[in-house]
């Protein structure tokens, strides 16, 4: 096992790793910005290393300062998060190449998933079922005419180097599409660097499930059930709920098995998430995260299971402590994400928090760094903690979910929490019955 890892990151995800850490008997290493130096990361790891000033490409995007971190302090590996660093696959040759392990998958698996083209064609030949398309990145006007009547209208012009929602186009019919391509070929030009497209078909009101994994270097690889994460707004996720109310045991256990073994045949190492679209009974891949997800703790509620205990363990070369056998689901979790964002408008809300209490209870768990007196940067990510909820059954969960809300303080500061408690009332959210535009569709209409 490690000695002594350290956390590139910063706010609840870097105190998740280091309680992680801690428990497993591990020392931590903290790197932060001059912003950060009161972040309670940086307070409880029993060493901690000024990075850079505040801005994300001086101090945690900052790849010579954390090498440096990590070899000043001794550090035996680096756990990245997620966002930063997390899916830069230079990043995980270089910390390779000092001789420090790399918690996460080998470079070589988050450089093909990282391309979106790529990324189809590996899952693809593993048997993951894909949204129908163009194979391959479109040569010319002619063969995107081509492909896109064969997919039939609407379709999506999609950025092979995408991310964020960037690069992506929609052409509703065939005079829409030449201009779909140059607009996205323009955008991802100029986000990438790389103006390489491809078509999808669009899906028109699908719910975004997505399955947890995590494999060791022995060939386990357990599946640990699904998430649905389709209240989004601006492709961002909202709140997230595991089990999917849209799945039934039959269904899940089928996509389950089909996304364990094509695990397995890719030889991937660590936790990952494969992301679906999901219509009328169909599953359809769209991308791989190669890395621990922001939802990961409604999983970990719903499994019992301590996702990244078991991601340090396998990186370290342990083989995991679960079989698939082990892995049985119980009741029903919600994750809402808070943030420091004022709820109608959702313009940043950073500033101090005067006062601060969090609510508790059975099945509550709040992931957050913040405390009384914490000044919110304005630097970074306005999410400042997760609330998690567990129930025996869904009607429960949301009914702590309701009594959770209304328990919070977070004063001096604007947040999403309004946002929750109007969203829990509505009969839609209740019956679980939304898919991907179903959010932003609602506060159009309640704004
Ligand atoms: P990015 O990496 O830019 O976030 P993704 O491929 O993960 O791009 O897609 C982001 C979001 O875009 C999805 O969650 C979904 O809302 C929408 N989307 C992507 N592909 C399709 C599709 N084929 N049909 C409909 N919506 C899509």
């Amino acid at each position: 096992m490690f000695e002594k890892v350290l956390i590139a990151n910063r706010g609840e995800i870097a105190l998740r790793i280091h309680r992680a850490c801690k428990e497993l008997g591990i020392q931590t290493v903290a790197v932060h910005s001059t912003a950060d130096q009161n972040a309670m990361h940086v307070r409880l790891a029993d060493e901690s290393v000024c990075i850079g000033p505040p801005a994300p490409k001086d101090s945690y995007l900052n790849i010579p300062a954390i090498i440096s971190a990590a070899e000043i302090t001794g550090a035996d590996a680096i756990h990245p998060g997620y966002g930063f660093l997390s899916e830069n696959a230079r990043f995980a040759d270089i910390v390779k190449a000092h001789n420090i392990t790399f918690i996460g998958p080998e470079a070589e698996h988050i450089r093909v998933m990282g391309d979106k083209i790529a990324a189809k064609e590996a899952v693809g030949k593993v048997g993951i079922p894909l949204v129908p398309g163009s194979e391959g990145a479109l040569a010319s006007m002619e063969e995107a005419r081509t492909e896109a009547e064969k997919i039939g209208y609407p379709v999506l012009v999609k950025a092979a180097a995408g991310g964020g929602g960037r690069g992506m186009k929609l052409a509703p019919t065939p005079g829409d599409l030449e201009e779909a391509i140059s607009t996205a070929k323009a955008e991802a030009k100029g986000a990438f660097g790389d103006d390489a497209v491809y078509l999808e078909k669009y899906l028109t009101k699908p719910r975004h499930i997505e399955l947890q994994i995590i494999a060791d270097s022995h060939g386990n690889v357990v599946q640990l059930g699904e998430r649905d994460c389709s209240l989004q707004r601006r492709h961002q996720k909202v709140l997230e709920e595991a089990l999917s109310p849209a799945l039934g045991p039959e269904e899940r256990a089928r996509i389950g098995e089909t996304v364990r073994k094509a695990i397995e045949q890719l030889g991937y190492l660590g936790a990952g998430t494969i992301e679906f679209l999901y219509e009328n009974g169909e599953f359809y891949f769209i991308e791989m995260n190669t890395r621990l997800q922001v939802e990961h703790p409604i999983t970990e509620q719903v499994t019992d299971i301590d996702i990244v205990r078991e991601q340090i363990c396998v990186a370290a070369g342990a083989p995991l402590s679960i079989k698939q056998s082990d892995v049985h689901f119980r009741g029903h979790s919600i994750e809402c994400r808070i943030n420091a964002e004022n709820p109608k408008t959702f313009r940043p809300s950073p500033g101090k928090i005067t006062d601060f209490h969090a609510p508790g209870g059975p099945g509550v768990r709040f992931d957050s760094a913040v405390y009384t007196g914490y000044s919110i940067p304005p630097y970074y990510d306005s999410m400042i903690g997760k609330l998690i909820v567990f129930g025996d059954n869904r009607e429960l969960c949301l009914a702590r979910l309701r009594r959770c809300l209304s328990e919070f303080a977070l004063i001096g500061i604007e947040t999403t929490i309004p946002l929750f408690q109007a969203l829990i009332d509505e009969p839609d959210f209740q019956r679980g019955d939304y898919h991907i535009h179903w959010l932003e569709n609602w506060l159009a209409e309640s704004s």
